[in-house]
């Protein structure tokens, strides 16, 4: 069990993925990450095997700033707990960070690798992204882009996206998975 979270609003971003990944440390991980977008859309991605506090000390070493992003801490299903496989996992066009099983993901792999994908990592999730990527190239709308990647994914998931030409806005779809979205005073 791992848990995924995200924040856009008016604080911090850092600091609210922070407090969310730390509510949900009880559920064990081995693995922690970030994905944070800048004033200027760009994003940067901070991630480690090991405990949050390992992904403080990063971030202490690199700050990023940010006001929208997604965090995660990861419990290995598919490839061992690594930096490298360690969330959010993206493409030129998004990130993504999943909670869950991509059952079908040899498949989806050998097929988006035919298709000119390269992989990074050994993870399910990679292969959930260049889905949803490959998706988006097709359609330019998130939502259009997660309802065809999601006829396609099979398995259990909660997954949480950034899109980097959609500023500000996170997208999230679920399967089989708990996801909750709530609205506070900044965020
Ligand atoms: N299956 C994914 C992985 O191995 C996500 C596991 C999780 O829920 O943390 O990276």
């Amino acid at each position: 069990m791992c848990g995924i979270t995200g924040y856009t609003g008016k604080s911090d971003a850092v600091a609210r993925l922070l407090s969310g990944l730390r509510a949900l440390e009880y559920r064990g991980y081995d693995s922690a990450g970030v994905a944070v977008m800048d004033a200027q859309g760009a994003v940067h991605v901070v991630k480690t095997k090991g405990r949050l506090r390992a992904l403080e000390e990063r971030l202490e070493k690199c700050p990023v700033h940010g006001r929208c992003g997604i965090g995660h801490t990861r419990w290995a299903t598919h490839g061992a707990p690594s930096d490298v496989n360690a969330h959010p996992h993206g493409t030129d066009r998004l990130y993504v960070v999943h909670n869950g099983i991509i059952e079908n993901d040899r498949e989806l792999r050998a097929e988006l690798s035919a298709r000119g994908y390269n992989f990074l990592s050994e993870t399910d999730t990679e292969a959930a992204a260049c889905t949803i990527d490959s998706a988006y190239a097709e359609t330019g709308d998130p939502v259009a882009a997660l309802c065809a990647a999601a006829k396609r994914l099979r398995g259990s998931y909660a997954l949480g996206v950034i899109f980097l030409d959609h500023p500000n806005e996170i997208y999230a779809v679920r399967e089989g998975n708990p996801l909750i979205v709530a609205e506070g005073g900044d965020g």
